[in-house]
């Protein structure tokens, strides 16, 4: 199958460029190795849109970071995505971290950040009553987030494939060739999920033949080697990891603003962070990952995660932690974002190296590539009723007021099935999900888009429900139906059998 454009990896880098360019008359593909988008970097991680005083100033980090930042609240109101501009602080427990907050500031200064200030003990303790009360003054910047990643990368998607791009999931790359101004791609099949559901039937042929005239490399920590492939080796990713400590919704509430400790060479420190969806978060630490795909947590980096938090913020309690997980930093060792047509292969453009602040990043990232894209290929707009930049969503059924639930449930007998109890989540957001553009085919698929599973029982009561609703509605049978990957099968065999 000819594309004019293939993206590699979605990401919420490759998924947001996939959207950026859908509004031109072209072909586009996003090739992904999983079942679904945002299942590396982009699905762990801290959900923080960072205000962008801690780049190094004059780099693509702190232009893209603070353009991103900027441009977040708009982009996540045109995709119905929820983002609140919680504001963070930076604290400092001496004259050493004094120092360093206002090194932070006159970076910050350099990069345009507007609307931050170095506050005192007071101003933090009255906005933030949890604080170590040792604390003795914070950089506060006014504008940095809070943002579901992995929800913000599915609209991405959703809209994308609105707008006509085709997403191939479990298509994995495994080679690039360029003969007379062609890429001919290489791809390897990595699971069924999408063969046997009735809603996609992709044809392996069209999985495995792929030609494009412009290649876009968005693949996360795996971006070298795919670059490599285009006959670039001219940087390599170091896959760091980082773990987290995810807490119920009772501890959510106590916290408004993003908490950071000061910076080390590692990276930001251990953080601790409402979510949007009002738990509590803290984490990560930075470890070097055995291979790019370690996504493995360990008792003794989570402790340290646990007591290195608990310095910043006076009431954690290990007992309301509901789970842990781990993310990859595809940290480049170029020291910057790698967005560029590669100097070895021309229209192979490299979006490389995007480690924090990324997801914040990835919106302005997103135009830059386009007119990187509209210098190397004629591009002409779609007509205006052809496409949408805007995605809307029903409201969940959780944040619907009495009245609201009433009147679905009287019209939608699906509406009154609730399956996620933990998280109030009916069946009809689970069908909606799987019908969406971007639809879930597993059962973490469903979890990211409603919540079903994201509760204190972590899925232990719905992940039954959801895998039938899933195998009713994909024609997969139940014993396929995989939590993640298509080899994540939760059933060996049928009950009965
Ligand atoms: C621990 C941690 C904390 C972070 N916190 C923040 C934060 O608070 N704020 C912030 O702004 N940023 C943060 N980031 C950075 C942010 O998460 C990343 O910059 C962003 O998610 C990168 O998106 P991406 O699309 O480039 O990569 P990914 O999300 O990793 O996507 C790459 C995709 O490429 C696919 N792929 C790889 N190889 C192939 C192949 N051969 N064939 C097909 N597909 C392939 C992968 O399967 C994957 O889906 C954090 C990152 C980490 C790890």
């Amino acid at each position: 199958m000819y594309y004019d454009i293939c993206i590699i990896g979605a990401g919420i880098v490759g998924s947001l460029i996939a959207r950026q360019l859908s509004k031109y008359k072209v072909k586009i593909a996003v090739i992904e190795r999983h079942v679904d988008v945002s299942m590396d970097a982009t699905g762990a991680n801290s959900g923080i849109v960072h205000a962008g005083y801690d780049a190094k100033p004059g780099t693509k980090k702190a232009k893209f970071n603070v353009s991103g930042c900027n441009m977040m609240p708009g982009l996540c109101d045109n995709l119905s995505v929820k983002f609140k501009k919680t504001g963070s602080f930076v604290l400092a427990f001496d004259q050493e971290g004094e120092e360093v907050l206002q090194k932070l500031y006159d970076s910050g200064i350099k990069n345009g950040v507007t609307d931050m200030a170095i506050v005192d003990k007071d101003f933090i303790l009255k906005r933030e009553p949890y604080v170590n009360p040792l604390v003795t003054k914070a950089l506060y910047a006014k504008n940095a987030g809070i943002v579901s990643p992995y929800k913000l990368n599915i609209a991405a998607m959703d809209n994308a494939v609105m707008n006509g791009v085709k997403f191939l999931r479990e298509t994995e790359v495994t080679g690039i060739e360029k003969e007379d101004g062609l890429f001919h791609i290489s791809t390897e099949i990595t699971g069924d999920i999408c063969s046997i559901s009735k809603l996609d039937r992709i044809k392996e042929e069209d999985r495995t033949d792929i030609t494009a005239k412009i290649v876009i490399n968005c693949a996360g920590a795996h971006a070298d080697e795919i670059s490599r492939m285009a006959g670039d080796d001219s940087f390599n990713i170091i896959p760091r990891r980082g773990e987290y400590i995810l807490f119920d919704k009772t501890e959510g509430s106590r916290i408004n603003t993003v908490l950071f400790q000061t910076p080390t060479e590692k990276g930001k420190g251990i953080l601790v962070t409402p979510t949007v969806d009002g738990n509590l978060m803290i984490g990560p630490d930075a470890t070097v990952a055995d291979h790019k795909d370690d996504k493995c947590t360990n008792s003794e980096n989570l402790d340290y995660v646990f007591k290195t938090a608990s310095q910043t913020y006076t009431r954690l309690n290990i007992r309301k932690s509901i789970t842990v997980f781990a993310g990859i930093r595809a940290t480049p060792d170029t020291s910057d974002f790698i967005i560029e047509e590669s100097k070895k292969c021309g229209n192979f453009i490299n979006v490389a190296g995007i480690e924090s602040p990324g997801l914040t990043a990835a919106p302005a990232i997103a135009v830059y590539v386009e007119d990187i894209v509209k210098s190397l290929m004629e591009m002409k707009e779609k007509a205006k009723d052809q496409y949408t930049m805007k995605v809307r969503h029903d409201k969940p059924f959780s944040e619907m007021t009495n009245e609201e639930k009433e009147a679905a449930c009287k019209s939608d007998e699906l509406c009154r099935k609730i399956i996620c109890r933990c998280e109030t989540v009916s069946e009809r957001e689970i069908v909606s999900a799987i019908y969406a553009p971007c639809g879930a085919r597993t059962v973490d698929g469903v979890k990211r888009r409603t919540r079903a599973g994201m509760g204190r029982c972590q899925g232990g009561f719905c992940a039954p429900h959801v895998m039938r609703i899933l195998s009713e509605h994909t024609g997969i049978a139940v014993n396929k139906i995989a939590k993640a990957d298509a080899d994540s099968c939760i059933l060996g065999r049928h009950s009965r059998d």
